[in-house]
């Protein structure tokens, strides 16, 4: 989906038409993340106007969400990338060994140990996908929380970089808050033209300028 003057695109995976792959189920926060970036590039309060982006930018301020890692819309080389994330927990419920979890795991992620009957996950493997959770019978393996890894500044072109990550996983209110900070700091930073990832490598601290707002 994307505005008719290209001040912006919003770009969505097919999640929403029911891949089974999705780590995350939201009802609404496509619609909502659409409305925001509405309300910022062309509401009352005129910011796109103010910083003359969007008219000059070619293609506009990109942001696409993925539902979940496999990441079919591209999160990566965009101003901001959403991927929909569902984390695990190994809970206290009995294990039956039935090694699905392990098979689920396309990262190698899921060990076990000799002498132990739970399963182990390397958390520097492990992308959040969700689908140990959804392969297990027993509920050993559960939901500790979801929503959504954010990347910022990615883009193609002539400088092509991949987005940088921001730790952790955030709600949904959280993520909107997120979007809602950085394109305000972008439309407030950006020279005419400018891509997010510019106006982010000549501004060292900004990330974590805006990561601190509350
Ligand atoms: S990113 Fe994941 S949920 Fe979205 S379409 Fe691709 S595989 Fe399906
Ligand atoms: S959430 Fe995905 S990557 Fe992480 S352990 Fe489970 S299956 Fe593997
Ligand atoms: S899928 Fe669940 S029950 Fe099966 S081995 Fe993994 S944790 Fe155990």
């Amino acid at each position: 989906m994307s505005n008719t003057i290209q001040r912006y695109q919003l770009t969505f995976c097919a999640g929403a038409d029911g891949c089974h792959e999705r780590a995350v189920f939201s009802r609404d926060f496509h619609s909502r993340l659409a409305t925001l970036l509405e309300e910022l590039f062309t509401g009352p309060d005129g910011l796109a106007e103010t910083a003359g982006h969007g008219k000059k930018t070619h293609g506009g301020f990109r942001v696409a969400v993925s539902d979940c890692p496999n990441a079919c819309s591209r999160p990566q080389i965009v101003d901001i990338g959403l991927i929909g994330a569902s984390e695990p927990l190994v809970t206290d419920a009995q294990c039956k060994d039935c090694g699905g979890c392990v098979e689920a795991c396309k990262e190698q992620a899921i060990t076990f140990w000799d002498g132990v009957s739970f399963p182990i996950i390397d958390d520097a493997l492990c992308v959040r996908c969700g689908a140990c959770i959804r392969a297990c019978p027993r509920g050993t393996l559960q939901e500790l929380r979801h929503g959504y890894r954010i990347l910022v500044g990615g883009r193609l072109g002539r400088h092509p970089q991949l987005g940088t990550e921001l730790s952790g996983i955030y709600d949904e209110t959280e993520s909107l808050e997120l979007v809602r900070r950085i394109v305000s700091w972008y439309l407030a930073n950006a020279r005419v033209g400018e891509r997010l990832a510019d106006v982010l490598n000549r501004n060292a601290n900004a990330l974590k300028e805006i990561l601190k707002k509350t």
